[in-house]
């Protein structure tokens, strides 16, 4: 357990949030105080949800909770990292396939802000098949086959954008 006040970010594309995603954030704030989500413009990236929309889904589900903040940024999350004060950054790991990818992040990112330290936490088995791309190419089939694997506001979002 970790004693000082802590404020952890959890950055991500999140396009969309998934309950993998959430079950991390909880994970997260039963041992750091604060968790800010920061999603990622995605650079590149091909995003089905605008970064708004994005920020948004992720704002609905965490509304009642005081202990989570959403924010959008854009550029090096070592930057990002200094500007918000936090203490550290949280990854999930679903399987060995995200540990090179993962290892290397958290190691640019030290090598860019030697303040910053990753924390790699895993999900619940039920989650481990669970990634925002699988969630976007079954979506794009159909959306009612990812009811049990995302909150009910991003289901009705899936509907809306691929109506
Ligand atoms: P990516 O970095 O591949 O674009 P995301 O931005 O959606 O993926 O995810 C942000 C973080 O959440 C990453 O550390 C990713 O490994 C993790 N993550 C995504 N889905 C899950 C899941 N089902 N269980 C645990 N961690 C997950």
């Amino acid at each position: 357990m970790v004693n000082k006040s802590t404020h952890v970010i959890y950055p991500g594309t999140f396009d969309p949030i998934t309950n993998g995603h959430i079950d991390i954030i909880n994970r997260g704030l039963k041992l750091f105080d604060r968790v800010t989500i920061a999603v990622s413009t995605g650079f590149n990236k091909n995003t089905l949800f605008t970064l708004a929309q994005r920020v948004t889904l992720a704002q609905e589900i965490f509304k009642d909770n005081p202990s989570v903040d959403v924010l959008a940024f854009d550029g090096l999350l070592a930057d990002f990292f200094m500007k918000i004060k936090a203490d550290a950054v949280i990854r999930g790991l679903r399987a060995v396939s995200d540990f090179e990818y993962e290892f290397q992040m958290s190691a640019i990112n030290h090598k860019l802000n030697p303040d910053i330290e990753t924390i790699f936490l895993t999900p619940d088995e039920e989650y481990t098949c669970l990634s925002s791309t699988m969630i976007r190419q079954v979506a794009k089939i159909d959306p009612n086959r990812v009811s049990s694997f995302v909150p009910e506001n991003v289901l009705k979002a899936l509907h809306q954008v691929l109506r």
